[in-house]
C-alpha cells in the first residue's frame, strides 16, 4: 500500500473508447475478444492509413482498477502462486492502470476499428494507439513461468500463441498446440532454455511448436525439424528426461479440439 500522490500530475484526454459486449470485469476471458475501439471525431485524422498495419498496440485506461496496489498475485490463472510486485505482471490493478494490449486489426470503418482479441470491458478509455513493427519481436524472451492452472485457458492462450505465430488455423497448428500442451504438463516451460525440440511432420506442425516453445536453431540450438509428409512425431529433451508425441493418424481441426490426449499421441516418457 502506498500514497497517492499527485503533486506531479499529468493530464492525458482519451482519443477514443472500447466498445464490447463484455461488460464486466468478471467476463473477460483470455486470451480477449473481438470489440470495436470507437476513435472520436476530433482525433480521426490520425487514422489516416491504418489500415496498412495488421496489429495494433492499444494503450488503455482501466478505469476500474486499484491504484493502491504494488504487489499482486496473479490470480486469473493461478490463486496459488505468490505475489509479485506489479511492474513485473500485466495486472490491471498498479497506480497508473494503463493497460497495453495488442491486437489484431480486422477493419477500418470511419472512426471506428473492429479488432480482435481484446482483453478490455465496454467502456474502457482508449489513451493512444501505435503500430506493432517486426523490431517489436523478441522471439524468445525469458519470462516467468505463470501457468493457468486451468487446462482450457491454457489451451485457449497457446491457441492464441500459435494463431499470432503461423497466422493460420489449420490442423496442423491445432495438432501443435495439442502437442505443446502435453509437452507443457510433462516437461515444464516450453520456453526453457535447456529444453530442446525435435520434430518429424508437416511444416504447419513445426512451425506452430518454434512459435510455442520459441526454440531457435541456434545461440542455444534448441530445435531440429525434418519434413515428413506421412507421419507427426515432436520429440522433446531436456538432460535426465524426454518425451515423444507420434500423432496416431492424421486429424481434422474438430478431432484436434475435441479428442483426449492418448487418442491423438502415443505418449512415451522417459
Ligand atoms: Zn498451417
Amino acid at each position: 500500500m502506498y500514497a497517492v500522490n499527485d503533486d506531479q500530475s499529468i493530464v492525458v484526454n482519451p482519443i477514443g473508447v472500447v466498445r464490447s459486449k463484455m461488460e464486466n470485469v468478471d467476463d473477460l476471458t483470455l486470451p480477449g475478444r473481438p470489440a470495436q475501439v470507437e476513435i472520436y471525431a476530433s482525433y480521426q485524422q490520425g487514422l489516416l492509413r491504418i489500415e496498412e498495419n495488421s496489429h495494433l498496440w492499444l494503450l488503455l485506461w482501466f478505469h476500474k482498477a486499484n491504484r493502491r496496489m504494488l504487489t499482486s498475485v496473479p490470480h486469473r490463472f493461478n490463486p496459488n502462486l505468490p505475489d509479485y510486485g506489479v511492474f513485473g505482471l500485466r495486472s490491471p490493478h498498479r497506480p497508473n492502470p494503463i493497460a497495453l494490449c495488442l491486437v489484431k486489426l480486422e477493419a477500418t470503418l470511419g472512426n471506428i476499428l473492429e479488432v480482435s482479441g481484446l482483453d478490455a470491458i465496454d467502456g474502457t478509455p482508449v489513451l493512444d494507439i501505435k503500430p506493432y513493427y517486426e523490431h517489436d519481436i523478441i522471439f524468445s524472451p525469458r519470462t516467468p513461468y505463470i501457468r493457468a492452472v486451468d487446462r482450457t485457458m491454457r489451451q485457449n492462450i497457446m491457441l492464441k500463441e500459435a494463431l499470432m505465430h503461423h497466422q493460420e488455423e489449420c490442423p496442423g497448428s491445432f495438432l501443435g498446440v495439442r502437442m505443446g500442451l502435453v509437452a507443457d504438463e510433462f516437461m515444464g516451460h516450453l520456453n526453457s532454455s535447456d529444453l530442446s525440440l525435435t520434430i518429424d511432420g508437416f511444416r504447419c506442425l513445426g512451425d506452430t511448436l518454434q512459435g510455442l516453445s520459441r526454440a531457435r536453431l541456434a545461440n542455444p540450438s534448441r530445435f531440429n525439424f525434418q519434413e515428413n509428409l506421412t507421419f507427426n512425431r515432436s520429440i522433446w529433451e531436456r538432460p535426465g528426461r524426454s518425451l515423444v508425441l507420434t500423432a496416431r493418424q492424421e486429424f481434422n481441426v474438430e478431432d484436434c479440439l475435441t479428442l483426449a490426449d492418448e487418442e491423438l499421441f502415443s505418449i512415451e516418457l522417459k
